[in-house]
């Protein structure tokens, strides 16, 4: 059996899941609380997390909050921004084919009365960079828009996209999920980034705990938003609540080893996902098509069309042997907005599949699809 699911969820790497133990059990402390050793011990480790991820991303170690995930970072601010900026402006530019953390969260603010821009996509679900600065207007006060995509692994131009952004002078969110640990995510090199989201269970992390950076001045004021919960002032005030401190430790270890591992990761998640697609393309010859046929894109995630055969189906009588999925929360009645964004037709859509390796993934794995 080889699990080719990656991109909704990753195998916890064991050193994360072992460092994390001890947060359970002996080192229970609430890293809020003050002067005894267990409560202290909790804030280091935190800390330590914080500064491993920061590391991961290129950002400064006061520029990360932690949260439960990329869902409750998107939602943190996109909202966060429309309340805190919206004297300023109400137009928000974003793509059809984000995330639904993200989409749901816009048109949950088109209701409020935000006037939200969705760019179209090309046939790889990645905007025109062109386009985009022809939709900012004086009244726009943040551009959301994904670096790579979930379904299809394609990347958005992020050095184009950063560019328009700071020429402009908007704030740009960029949601990262599925490239931390596939693709080299340096903050520096993106002067135009203002925010990013990600989860920690997308690079071998556990779930439930993710960050979202908000970069900060050059007198170190990270750039101010409402916060999404109010309550205890945790996280610079931006996300209160207590700390998930086994989940924040166990991200800080998976953010460190990622970092270690990241040349050798993208190096064989670029040379399994040609082996995988070879093998599909020798086995199933002109009966399949790929989606993601592009050379610019994530390492590691390969859509693929059965011509005529109901992805649903095929998923079920793939399960035995190859854990995979539809890449998204696509039902009978709902399919990909990301597959219909790129054009696809809804029989196309629904006889498309993703694969999406990890740097686990291993050739002999992969050669199940020999034995179908
Ligand atoms: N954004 C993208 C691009 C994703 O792929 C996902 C999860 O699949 C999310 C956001 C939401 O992440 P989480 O469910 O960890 O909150």
């Amino acid at each position: 059996m080889v699990y080719l699911d990656n991109s909704a969820t990753t195998k916890i790497y064991t050193e994360a899941y072992e460092e994390m133990l001890p947060y359970l059990l002996a080192e229970y402390g609430n890293p809020s609380s003050k002067y005894y050793e267990k409560a202290n011990n909790s804030k280091v480790a935190i800390e330590l997390s914080r500064e491993r991820v920061s590391k991961l991303l290129g950002c400064s170690i006061e520029e990360v909050i932690f949260t439960s995930g990329s869902t409750e970072s998107n939602n943190m601010i996109i909202k966060g921004v429309a309340d805190f900026y919206h004297h300023k402006g109400k137009h928000i530019i974003t793509s059809a084919a984000e995330h639904p953390s993200v989409l749901e969260t816009c048109e949950f603010l088109v209701e409020k009365g935000f006037d939200v821009t969705f760019l179209p996509t090309d046939c790889f679900g990645r905007i025109d960079p062109v386009q985009l600065e022809r939709e900012i207007t004086a009244e726009t006060i943040l551009v959301s828009l994904m670096w790579g995509n979930n379904e299809l692994g394609s990347l958005n131009d992020m050095n184009a996209i950063s560019e328009v952004c700071k020429k402009r002078n908007v704030f740009l969110h960029t949601d990262a999920t599925q490239v931390i640990g596939k693709l080299e995510v340096d903050l520096e090199d993106y002067p135009g980034i203002t925010f990013l989201s990600c989860s920690a269970h997308k690079f071998h992390g556990p779930k439930g705990v993710g960050c979202a950076y908000l970069k900060q001045d050059q007198y170190g004021i990270l750039t101010p938003i409402t916060p999404l919960f109010h309550g205890g002032g945790q996280e610079g005030n931006i996300r209160s609540g207590t700390l998930a401190v086994h989940n924040i430790v166990g991200m800080g270890k998976a953010a460190s080893i990622t970092n270690d591992n990241l040349q050798y990761a993208i190096k064989s998640l670029g040379e399994n996902e040609i082996y995988l697609h070879d093998l599909l393309q020798t086995k199933f010859g002109e009966s399949i098509s790929f989606n993601s046929d592009v050379k610019d894109k994530i390492p590691g995630i390969l859509n693929v069309q059965f011509k005529g055969v109901n992805n649903e189906l095929l998923l079920k009588q793939l399960a035995p042997y190859v854990s995979a999925s539809t890449g998204s929360a696509c039902s009978a009645s709902k399919p990909s907005h990301v597959l219909a964004a790129a054009g696809y037709t809804i029989d196309e859509i629904r006889s498309s599949i993703r694969f999406s390796l990890s740097s686990l993934t291993t050739q002999k794995e992969l050669d199940v699809f020999k034995e179908l």
